[in-house]
């Protein structure tokens, strides 16, 4: 097996398909030693305002945001108690993770601060699947409908954003580094300087990024980072994990062979296992 373990899972409650226990049983039955449910943790006040809450809440799966802290930690309690109970029947290890949005805002600092002191997350995703723009929370869709020189700065921040959350030292490793990608935003060779600036912070930072093949659930064809991205995590030496992304029990461990093959052709060495990336968390949790 590649990698014994997967980390990068989303459940239903949330906007995965299959419940915790539905999750492990997969993930035991396919050969993994450890699974780690990882559902998303988004906070912001002005979530139910933006563009993107009307369609998640019509699709069902507005329950991933929420206006406040108050509204998020008790999901999360829910949560982690069926995940516990799933856990004792488990013939694997079981893992409390979470895909966290970073906001830079004293207030979420502090919301954040006491959330994990109620949860105890064993790992903590960063993710930026949104910028502030002009008042307001924009996503990759908001961004690909925007003209090119309003999208040349949303790009521009969502690239300062990841170099941020990597710097605040709070996270245990950084997902799906180029999202915009989804929409077909920064592919253009004019986006390789931001990234390499990036992969450089993330290097300074230590912190590890995942190659995360969940985009071909939505047709995005290779995995995040890009082949160019790779060559600079692997100029860099910057660790690695691979992440499925799994929003259902069949979308877990995919393509890890095809990632893992195309990592190492773009030089990759520096794979993490378990116990380094558990380490690092319990350092910056
Ligand atoms: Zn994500
Ligand atoms: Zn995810």
């Amino acid at each position: 097996m590649i990698q014994n373990f997967t980390l990068h899972t989303h459940t239903a409650g949330f906007d995965g398909r299959h419940s915790e226990s539905e999750m492990i049983t997969r993930a035991a039955d396919m050969g993994f030693d450890t699974i780690g449910i990882s559902n998303h943790f988004i906070v912001h006040p002005d979530i139910r305002r933006a563009h993107f809450y009307i369609p998640a809440k019509s699709r069902k799966y507005d329950a991933i945001y929420s206006a406040s802290f108050d509204e998020v930690i008790p999901r999360f309690i829910a949560h982690y108690e069926r995940l516990e109970r799933a856990a004792e029947n488990a013939k694997i290890n079981v893992l409390r993770g979470m895909e966290v949005d970073f906001f830079d805002t004293p207030q979420w600092y502090h919301g954040f601060e006491s959330a994990l002191r109620t949860l105890r997350p064993d790992y903590i995703i960063c993710a930026c699947h949104f910028i502030e723009f002009a008042g307001g929370l924009c996503n990759v869709h908001d961004m690909a409908n925007a003209g090119p020189d309003i999208q040349k700065k949303m790009l521009a921040m969502y690239w300062q954003k990841i170099r941020t959350a990597a710097a605040s030292g709070i996270f245990s490793w950084m997902a799906h580094i180029d999202l915009p990608k989804k929409v077909g935003l920064g592919a253009d060779e004019y986006w390789g300087d931001a990234e390499n600036k990036t992969v450089s912070a993330l290097a300074k930072c230590k912190i590890p990024v995942e190659i995360n093949t969940g985009g071909k659930r939505i047709g995005v064809p290779e995995p995040y980072p890009s082949a160019r991205i790779m060559r600079m995590i692997a100029n860099n030496n910057v660790p690695v994990l691979l992440s499925d992304d799994a929003h259902s029990c069949d979308q877990i461990g995919r393509d890890f062979e095809s990632a893992h093959v195309l990592a190492q052709k773009c030089g990759i060495k520096n794979f993490l296992t378990l116990q380094k990336i558990l380490d690092f968390s319990n350092k910056t949790l």
